[in-house]
This record gives C-alpha cells, structure tokens and sequence, in this order.
C-alpha cells in the first residue's frame, strides 16, 4: 500500500514532471517561433534597407547616404524621379509601396502629398526639437529639412537701386510689359501667392495677380532659370527665382551661364515689412512604410548637424537647423536678408485658393 502509494505518488509527480517539460518543451517551440518571426522581422525592418523615394538628385547626397549607412548599417535603395511622377507611383503603388521616406520640394507639394493620406505621422523628440515650428507641421506628418527663398531678379541696367523692393511692386502699372514669370500654376507662384493671401487676404491677393498678369511681357513659359535668362536677354525687365538657381549660375563652370548673373540684381523684397518668401525641401515618413523605424531614424539623421550641412548645400539651400552651417559662397554673395517667418502649413492650406485665383486672373 505505501509502496503503491509512494509508487502512485511517485508516478503522479512523474507524470506531472512529463506533463511540464512537454509545456516547456511546446512554449520553447512557440517562442522559437515568435523568436525566429522577430529576427526575419528584424533583418527587414531594422538592420536592412531604407527605400527612399527622392525628387532630389545631387551629388552631395552621396556622402549623406554613405554616412548615414557607416552610422546605422541601414542601407538606402534610392527611387529618383520628378516630383510629381514619384507622388503619382506611390499613389499607384498605394499598399504595396515599398517607399518608407518621401522627400520633396515645396510645402505646397508637401501639404497634397499629407492630403492624399502619403505620410503617417511619427512621435520624433529629435526632429520636434530641431526643426523650427514653422518649417514642420506640428502633427508630425512632414518636416522640412532645408529652405530656400523666391526673390525678385532685375536687370542692372533697366531697373535702379530701390526702384523695385517687395512682391507688391511688380503690379505696379509702371512695369508693364516688363515681368517675366514661370506659369502662374506652377507650384513656387502658388506657394508665393498663398502667403500673400494669407498677409493680404484673398482680395488683394487677386488684385496683385491681376496686376502681375497685365504686366507680363511674354507668356509664362519654362521654369526659374529661364526667366532669368530672358531677363539677361533683355526680353523683361523683372523676374521671380528661387534662390538655389541663381547660386547654380553664379558657380556655373560655363562662362556664359556665370555671365547671365553679371547682369542682374538679386532684390531680397520686403525686407522693410514681412520679409522674403520662404519655402523648404523636406518630407515624410510613408504610412504603409515597411521599415518605419529606419524611416525615422533617417530622418532624425537628416536634422543632425553633418546632414543639414550636406542636404542643404546639396542644392543651395539653407539648413532649418540653427546650429547647423554651411558655407556657399554663392549664397552669401546675395547678401544678408530678412525671412517672412509665416509657418509653412498656410502655404499649403491657401494653395487651392491660389490655383483659383490664378485661373481667375489668367496667369496661364
Ligand atoms: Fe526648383
């Protein structure tokens, strides 16, 4: 009886002890499992790739990439396209985009591209920190990472020192026949037409595009460096361009490009009031992105110092970031300015308000 009891017990705590290492044995099968799922997971996601959809294409960048890879092992497949054909395949791609980052240019383009759902917002102390308010959008959707400002070109010898010194100028009746623009639609012309509206209010905002329009002295055609040009070339009087154009002509290694600036006046308008209008290149984490973290990590490297400098003079910019430098000589040679401190979101909120404004005033 004690035999068997002892035996029965012994046989119960056996079975018992069978009974825990077959549990033991399936959870260790089962965390395997989750193991094995985490570290495919983790070889995709963490220490793997970054697919980055870019507008930009200098050759500065490469450092950028290299340094970001040598500091986090994360290697970046880059898509390059126009603007609007990258945001046109992640649209087509919708779920089964491989992009995790967006990079672009304009908050005009940037605000469409939140609009259409492109970005998922991300919770970043790093870039919450170092970017400055105005040039991110405080739900965390996209940031800005350099700026670049629109000013006004004129030609040396037509226009005098003073004669022309804010966006308001250029309707002035006196300048008829004498502006040339890029086509009023364009991007760069809503995005300064918006901060008007949003300074002026959406009546005199038309009135100025009205009176630019009937200033014209050519049809809109081509993009910034080409008003510049016609300018050189004596066609107009009076351009619009942003900054990074006239910095490319004036480093140009072609003379004849270096001569076109020689002729011209940069005009840094309103410095008296509300300053130059301003705008960024920046960009989003994607919200189907597959490697989200690394898509943050990227662009909390893009707000380091080293980056800003890289980024930013990759396309002669100025870096968002206070503490971080560039030197470009170009740039500088513009001389000091005043920057419109408006925050970008009302350049993307005033856009389509813009556009039918524009349409309105035929600034085709
Ligand atoms: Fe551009």
């Amino acid at each position: 009886m004690r035999t068997s009891f002892i035996s029965t017990r012994h046989s119960l705590g056996a079975q018992i002890s069978m009974k825990s290492i077959r549990q033991a044995l399936q959870t260790i099968a089962a965390l395997s499992v989750v193991v094995f799922a985490c570290a495919t997971g983790h070889v995709s996601a963490q220490s793997g790739v970054l697919n980055l959809y870019s507008a930009r294409h200098y050759s500065t960048d490469e450092a950028l990439y290299t340094n970001f890879t040598k500091a986090t092992g994360i290697k970046i497949n880059r898509i390059e396209a126009g603007e609007d054909a990258l945001l046109q395949r992640l649209k087509a791609e919708g779920a089964n985009s491989p992009a995790d980052v967006f990079l672009t240019v304009d908050a005009g383009r940037l605000w469409i591209a939140e609009q259409e759902g492109v970005f998922a917002p991300i919770q970043s102390t790093v870039l919450n920190e170092r970017i400055p308010e105005s040039f991110r959008l405080a739900s965390g959707t996209w940031y800005g990472f350099s700026s670049r400002a629109r000013v006004i070109v004129v030609d040396r010898s037509q226009v005098k020192d003073g004669e022309v010194s804010t966006y308001e100028d250029l309707a002035n009746p006196k300048w008829k026949g004498q502006i040339c623009t890029r086509s009023g639609s364009h991007v760069y012309m809503l995005s300064l037409l918006s901060s008007i509206i949003e300074h002026a209010g959406a009546e005199k905002a038309e009135a100025w595009a009205k009176g630019v329009v009937a200033n014209l002295g050519r049809q809109p055609k081509g993009g910034d460096t080409d008003q510049l040009k016609a300018v050189a070339a004596g066609e107009c009087s009076i351009a619009l361009a942003n900054t990074y154009y006239i910095a490319r002509l004036i480093k140009s290694d072609k003379a004849d490009e270096r001569a076109i600036m020689q002729k011209l006046r940069v005009v840094w308008p309103n410095s008296a009031g509300r300053g130059v209008h301003m705008n960024v290149s920046g960009g989003g984490v994607v919200k189907t992105a597959p490697n989200r973290a690394n898509a943050i990590k990227f662009m909390e490297y893009l707000a380091s110092d080293e980056a800003q400098g890289y980024f930013a003079n990759g396309n002669n910019e100025w870096p968002v970031v206070k503490t971080a430098t560039i030197k470009n000589e170009a740039l500088d040679s513009m001389g000091k300015f005043k920057a419109d401190p408006i925050n970008m979101i009302a350049l993307g909120k005033n856009q389509r308000l813009a556009q039918e404004i524009v349409n309105r005033v035929g600034w085709k």
